[in-house]
């Protein structure tokens, strides 16, 4: 690692990736493991469930939605595979939901009186059939709302059918029993999101429970979880050979690193043997140099001596030498000229 690669590993640990100006509020790029996937794909439950009556407060992780549209460019390019991840979120979430949804059913089950299988089997078909009047009346709702007046009044058609199907039920549910235990609110747990619903729920009311955000938004959890189980086995076979492929280039690269170990473990030996020989080497050459600087101490002293004494020899002697080495340097010139032209 270069020293400017160190000093980059040391800023990004300190203030995140979002320092080069990929400026947005939490300072993280997309990529973050901060950041929270199954919001980058539109799916995380704190979301769809924010303000309902299981509103889980904030996501520990990072939702924003500069960074949905940064990933969702991102994806375009390369694929991120986040959706294996936000599969596992969703399938965690949606399994804690339905063993909360047992326990209900078990607490029911102790609370409740309990009614012999020929009435519950009775208390049932009234409760599908409130929830099926429930649900088409949401929708039919919504469709008037959007304008859907033709499509909204065929659904009412439809709900009229069940409303007598539905008296018939309740009536044989409430000849199976005394007037006494039919007055006593029977309680069910809705299986998509948990809440109680009762069977003397209004048809208002059970319309207010399909139709709501709460049912809603488990609904479209629940749809986007079955929707990426659908694909999950191919999408983790297709992450898996691309990892191979990248872990198959770094298996040569490790293989050819332990190579490289021994070759390093070898040259270790020799640096040991070599640092005995270079500490041999040093002392010789500390011998060496004590001999040389008196050699040529005693050279100085000698040069020195001849020197005083050939001085005025000298001066003369390099005057001559500088007017012969210049017409040595002219010749060779011209010669040079000669050869170039052969
Ligand atoms: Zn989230
Ligand atoms: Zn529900």
């Amino acid at each position: 690692m270069t020293a400017h690669d160190q000093m980059r590993a040391m800023l990004d640990q300190l203030m995140g990736t979002g320092r080069n100006g990929e400026n947005n509020k939490f300072q993280v790029k997309y990529s973050d493991p901060k950041v929270c996937k199954s919001f980058l794909l539109a799916c995380c439950p704190h979301e769809i469930l924010s303000s309902t009556r299981m509103d889980l407060g904030e996501c520990p992780q990072i939702h924003d939605l500069a960074l949905r549209a940064d990933y969702e460019n991102a994806q375009k390019k390369k694929d991120h595979f986040y959706d294996i991840d936000a599969n596992e979120h969703l399938k965690n979430f949606i399994a804690d939901c339905d063993r909360r949804t047992e326990q209900a059913k078990q607490r029911l089950a102790e609370t409740q009186e309990e009614l012999s299988a020929e009435v519950a089997a009775k208390a049932n078909s009234v409760h599908v059939l409130a929830e099926e009047i429930g649900k088409k009346l949401a929708k039919a709702e919504q469709l008037g709302e959007e304008g859907f007046v033709e499509e909204s009044m065929k659904l009412m058609g439809e709900i009229d059918e069940l409303r007598k199907k539905k008296n018939d039920a309740e009536q044989e549910y409430r000849n199976s029993m005394p007037a006494s235990s039919y007055q006593q609110q029977k309680l069910r747990v809705c299986e998509v999101c948990s809440a109680y619903l009762g069977i003397h729920d209004n048809d208002r009311r059970l319309a207010d429970h399909f139709g709501g955000k709460l049912h809603l938004g488990f609904i479209k959890i629940r749809e986007k979880l079955a929707e990426l189980e659908s694909t999950m086995e191919k999408r983790r076979k297709e992450r898996r050979e691309i990892q191979d492929r990248e872990r198959g280039g770094s298996r040569y690269r490790s293989r050819s690193r332990s190579r490289s170990r021994g070759r390093d473990r070898s040259r270790e030996r020799r640096d040991r043997d070599g640092r005995r020989d270079r500490s041999r080497d040093r002392r010789d050459r500390d011998r060496d140099r004590e001999r040389r600087d008196r050699d040529r101490r005693r050279s100085r002293d000698r040069r020195r001596a001849s020197r005083s004494r050939s001085r005025s020899r000298d001066k003369r002697r390099s005057k001559r030498s500088r007017s012969s080495s210049r017409n040595r340097r002219s010749r060779s010139h011209r010669s040079g000229s000669n050869d170039r032209k052969k």
